[in-house]
């Protein structure tokens, strides 16, 4: 069996496309722009990298971005302040605090701070919450975008078995629960699971979200299975990779994303959707497509 591979460029391209036409008919029916918030402390350049790419694809569907850069010095009241005033913002339907922040910061502080009306990162302890009573209202980016690849190739997850490799709270655990609360059988392993590969191989589903490079091989997955490669690394030789031998798996999964292309894509167009959302909800427009939102 040779796997189809999960164009996720494709889908976010499609996804984006959706949703720059909601924003059009937002501005045209309520005179409403959605408008995110983008706060960078210091001068990390990855962080950097990640917030630029985050501000133009806003730029590209419409939404109004705002990317206010703090040094890395800055006091936790002062950043707290900033969260303050976005948060009284109407014009602002979603705020993102870019992580990691600097080490006198306390994180949770910061991010229980800002309003869960515009959590659109998902990191607010009340969105955090909501994913285990199926109510969130703003599902994590890199999750949610794991979610819709699967609703988009039609994969049934109601009955499956679901195998979570990577129990972080970013991506291991919301995944989980995300799944869990449509009905697969879910199972979360982690960094001291013993013997992954007796975990692994009762996946109909296996997302895998761990770090490290080649993790998973053809034995420790099953026939037919569909394989989402969360993760990301960096070679020495400069070549980035996922947490799957994507060439050795593909020929046993009947689905699965590559690395790039696949994840990656869906986690910006993600938050693009929350932050649209965000917006829809504050003039009442409601989307009873989407089984998350429905709060
Ligand atoms: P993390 O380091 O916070 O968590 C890693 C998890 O994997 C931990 O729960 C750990 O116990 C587990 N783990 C580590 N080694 C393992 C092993 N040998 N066997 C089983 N489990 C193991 O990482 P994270 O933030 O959850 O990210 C995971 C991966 O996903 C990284 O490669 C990251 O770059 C990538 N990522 C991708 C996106 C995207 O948009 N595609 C977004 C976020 C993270």
């Amino acid at each position: 069996m040779t796997a189809r591979i999960i164009d996720g460029k494709a889908v976010a391209k499609k996804l984006r496309g959706e949703y720059q036409a909601r924003v059009r008919r937002l501005m045209a029916g309520h005179a409403l722009q959605p408008g995110l918030a983008v706060i960078l402390v210091g001068s990390n350049p990855a962080s950097r990298l990640y917030v630029s790419n985050k501000v133009r694809a806003c730029e590209e569907i419409g939404i109004r971005s705002e990317r206010i850069e703090l040094p890395a010095d800055i006091a936790e009241e002062a950043l707290l302040a900033q969260i303050d005033r976005l948060n009284a913002d109407p014009t602002v339907h979603g705020i993102l605090v870019q992580l990691p922040l600097p080490p006198h910061i306390a994180m949770r502080r910061v991010l229980e701070r800002i309003s869960a009306d515009k959590d659109v990162d998902g990191f607010h302890l009340y969105n955090v919450g909501g994913l285990m009573t199926g109510t969130t209202v703003f599902p994590p980016c890199t999750p949610y975008g794991v979610q819709k690849l699967l609703e988009h190739e039609r994969v049934e997850i109601a009955g499956r078995n679901v195998v979570v490799v990577g129990a972080s709270n970013i991506v291991g655990k919301p995944t989980a629960m995300m799944l869990m609360q449509q009905d697969a059988t879910v199972c979360i392993c982690h960094k001291l699971t013993r013997d992954l590969a007796i975990f692994t191989l009762l996946a109909d589903i296996l997302v895998v979200a761990a770090g490290v490079p080649n993790l998973i091989v053809p034995q420790m997955v099953r026939t037919g299975a569909v394989v989402i490669d969360v993760g990301i690394n960096r070679l020495p030789d400069g070549r980035i990779v996922g947490d799957v031998d994507f060439e050795g798996v593909r020929e046993k999964a009947a689905l699965i994303t590559p690395v790039p292309g696949g994840v990656g894509p869906m986690t910006v167009t993600m938050l693009l959707y929350n932050t649209l959302r965000s917006a829809e909800r504050s003039v009442g427009v409601v989307d009873d497509h989407a089984p998350w939102e429905n709060v």
